[in-house]
């Protein structure tokens, strides 16, 4: 009778367990294996996002403005809508067929985000069987491909210098070819050139260029000029609609290009709405490193020139919406500076800014390549 009635109680405990892991999913990633509990909302699974983060090393952002949720995870960002079951990822869009959910404080996706979208979106990562899933870090996230952009060419010669007539032109490209056999030859990165010759190129199909390429960076490269030949200095640029009105004065004077060569009006209200649309989605994602990544260029082009430090500042560069990488804009000098414009039309100048600007990639991409990989 008693050995009845241990085996009676075994049944109970293993049948209570069961009921309790039915309920749970088991997830292994990079930090470790842990259980969930799933969350039943109107018949639905859902895990919480702070159950998961931990697991998959996420960071969750929220959107003060409105009720989007950024989601990082293994350095992917997934951006949601609170109460759609539609989100972005990368350039497009993905239905879970369930909407984001707040419970209190607490936000939950549906499970099959974890068990359906993610395995999509780090393939060869995962493996879900028997309510097990693990999704790992996909494994080479580094620097590996970067394009440099020389502003202006063929018919659009950039600033022109006031005595001795130099193109902005000429001498971003002789800056970004001296650039590209370092990063070659030094860090052995692949180096994609939006233009390596003197023809034009529209500032749409620079950055589409790089996101078809799949870059990692953007960097393009720029003289700067001014109506008085004071002004001197190097200074680096990373996206944003905030700014000073200085930065606005260069802004319109790189986005000039737009009305002069691409059809004015009409060409900018199709890159406006290519920022409302894209913008958001891309660059905001990179803003952190890309103000790092600038940051890092300006400490070092001022080390290595001794040039005027403007300091590393924001505007709303045309070339730099829709970039889906952390992007720059760097402005060598100032092309009406006489001083400034016979530096930057000498090789020897134009060697060491490219060597500057090379050092502050690479500095960089070790750092860069240091979180992403850990
Ligand atoms: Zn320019």
């Amino acid at each position: 009778m008693r050995i009845m009635k241990k085996i009676y109680i075994c049944i109970l405990i293993l049948f209570t367990l069961s009921l309790v892991w039915g309920l749970r999913i088991q997830i292994q990633g990079d930090g470790g294996r842990i259980n969930i509990p799933e969350k039943d909302i109107d018949g639905v699974p859902y895990l919480a996002i702070k159950d998961v983060s931990p697991i998959f090393r996420c960071i969750q952002k929220q959107e003060r403005t409105d009720q989007r949720l950024y989601l990082h995870i293994y350095g992917e960002t997934f951006i949601f809508l609170e109460g759609t079951q539609y989100y972005s990822y990368k350039i497009d869009s993905f239905n879970m067929q369930y909407p984001l959910a707040r419970i209190g404080g607490d936000y939950y996706l549906p499970r099959n985000f974890f068990t359906e979208h993610l395995p999509m979106h780090f393939p060869g990562e995962h493996i879900y069987r028997d309510s097990i899933l693990q999704i790992h870090k996909p494994v080479d996230h580094s620097v590996q491909v970067i394009v440099l952009d020389p502003g202006h060419g063929g018919k659009d010669p950039g600033a022109v210098g006031k005595k001795l007539k130099a193109k902005e032109k000429e001498i971003n490209l002789d800056v970004a070819l001296k650039l590209k056999r370092m990063l070659e030859t030094e860090l052995g990165v692949t180096v994609l050139m939006t233009r390596s010759d003197d023809r034009f190129v529209s500032l749409g199909d620079r950055t589409r260029y790089a996101n078809e390429n799949k870059a990692d960076l953007f960097v393009s490269i720029h003289a700067n000029a001014s109506k008085s030949s004071a002004p001197k200095g190097t200074e680096t640029y990373y996206l944003s609609t905030a700014m000073t009105s200085d930065a606005r004065a260069v802004e319109a004077l790189e986005n000039q290009v737009v009305d002069l060569y691409e059809g004015g009006a009409s060409a900018r209200s199709k890159y406006d709405d290519l920022d409302f649309i894209l913008s958001d989605l891309s660059q905001t994602e990179h803003l952190e490193s890309s103000n790092e990544l600038a940051s890092s260029l300006q400490q070092n082009l001022i080390a290595g020139t001794q040039a005027y430090d403007r300091g590393v500042k924001q505007a709303n560069f045309y070339v730099l919406r829709g970039a889906f990488m952390p992007s720059v804009l760097i402005e060598l000098g100032f092309i009406s500076n006489p001083d400034e414009e016979r530096l930057l039309v000498n090789d020897e100048y134009q060697q060491r800014l490219a060597r500057t600007i090379f050092e502050g990639i690479k500095r960089f991409k070790y750092r860069y390549d240091r979180i992403r990989n850990t």
